[in-house]
């Protein structure tokens, strides 16, 4: 099924992100997570792409079959074509659809540090087009509501956005933000655009913070002071600030869903538990937007 059916069928679409272990781990070390995050039952699960310049590989397209076609749920493969060819996009679209994977997030990829290289596309609206054209893939897109790193002209993303869409992206995912003042304020500015696909809200709850704060130089959002002191305080106390972690994603999701957000894309990084408990902590929530979905 094409994601943005789930879109058209509840007010409220609640999925995972996954990504795959290192090369030189094997595949199957993810096979108990995502057995866990399936019982949690997410509309669906999206699996990363050579994030962080790590190789890449096939292993996004076997996981997003594994859970599609062991776990039947609805499976979402992230796609970048930096330094891609049509050919090599060809083939890993090939292998997503022999194994009825009907879903992409087209990205552009982070730019190397080696720079960008030769590549047959430009930017995600070419990869977004190519995509659909070829295969009749269901797209997603991401948003940032913080503004992209690369971006220097101010609301350059809003534009940026709605060339996302006319290109044939069905619906965004929004990059992590600690704010959610600042995630309203975008959408204000999706809808005086004329933007009409739904945007997920993108949710990373805290578990570590040299990775927070790694991710948050490679992607220029800010934190609130009110994160700031969480991080700050329980820095070396692994169990308080993984507790308090999840109680500021609840926090947020609980706010976000209350302000009828269309989407949460909670990035689980691989940690069932963290998944497990925020799950639970919101599921009347998406129970109560959604009358008829189980959780
Ligand atoms: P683009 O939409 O191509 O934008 C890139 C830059 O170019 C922006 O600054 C934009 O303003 C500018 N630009 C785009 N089009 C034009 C135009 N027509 N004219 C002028 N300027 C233009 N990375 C991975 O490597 N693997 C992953 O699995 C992955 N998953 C992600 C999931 C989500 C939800 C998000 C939000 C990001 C993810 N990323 C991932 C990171 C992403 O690849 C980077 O943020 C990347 O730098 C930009 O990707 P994009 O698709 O937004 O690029």
């Amino acid at each position: 099924m094409k994601i943005r059916e789930l879109f058209k069928r509840s007010d409220l679409v609640y999925s995972f992100e996954i990504f795959p272990p290192k090369v030189d781990s094997p595949i199957e070390v993810v096979y108990d997570a995502i057995e866990e995050l399936s019982s949690l039952n997410p509309d669906y699960i999206s699996i990363t792409y050579g994030a962080g310049g790590r190789v890449q590989d096939n292993r996004t397209a076997k996981l997003a079959s594994v859970i599609k076609n062991k776990h039947n749920i609805e499976s979402l493969a992230h796609l970048t074509c930096i330094g891609a060819t049509e050919k090599s996009i060809d083939d890993i679209l090939k292998e997503l659809k022999e194994n009825s994977v009907e879903n992409i997030l087209a990205l552009r990829g982070d730019k190397p540090e080696s720079g960008f290289g030769n590549s047959d596309f430009r930017n995600s609206q070419e990869l977004i087009k190519y995509a659909k054209d070829n295969g009749g893939f269901g797209i997603a897109a991401a948003a940032y509501p913080q503004g992209h790193i690369e971006t220097l002209v101010k609301d350059k993303d809003i534009d940026i956005l709605k060339l996302k869409e006319e290109a044939g992206a069905d619906y965004f995912i929004t990059q992590l933000f600690y704010d959610n003042n600042r995630f309203y304020e975008f959408l204000n500015k999706v809808e005086q655009k004329g933007i009409k696909p739904p945007i997920q809200a993108g949710v990373m709850p805290v578990i570590n913070k040299k990775q927070i704060m790694r991710t948050i130089s490679l992607s220029g959002v800010t934190l609130p002071q009110k994160f700031l002191r969480i991080i700050n305080k329980y820095e070396y106390d692994k169990i308080a600030l993984r507790d308090a972690g999840i109680a500021y994603a609840t926090e947020q999701i609980v706010d976000l869903i209350s302000s009828g957000v269309r989407g949460i894309h909670l990035y689980t990084m691989n940690n069932p538990y963290i998944a497990n408990s925020i799950t639970n902590n919101i599921k009347s929530l998406i129970q109560s937007v959604n009358k008829e979905r189980a959780i």
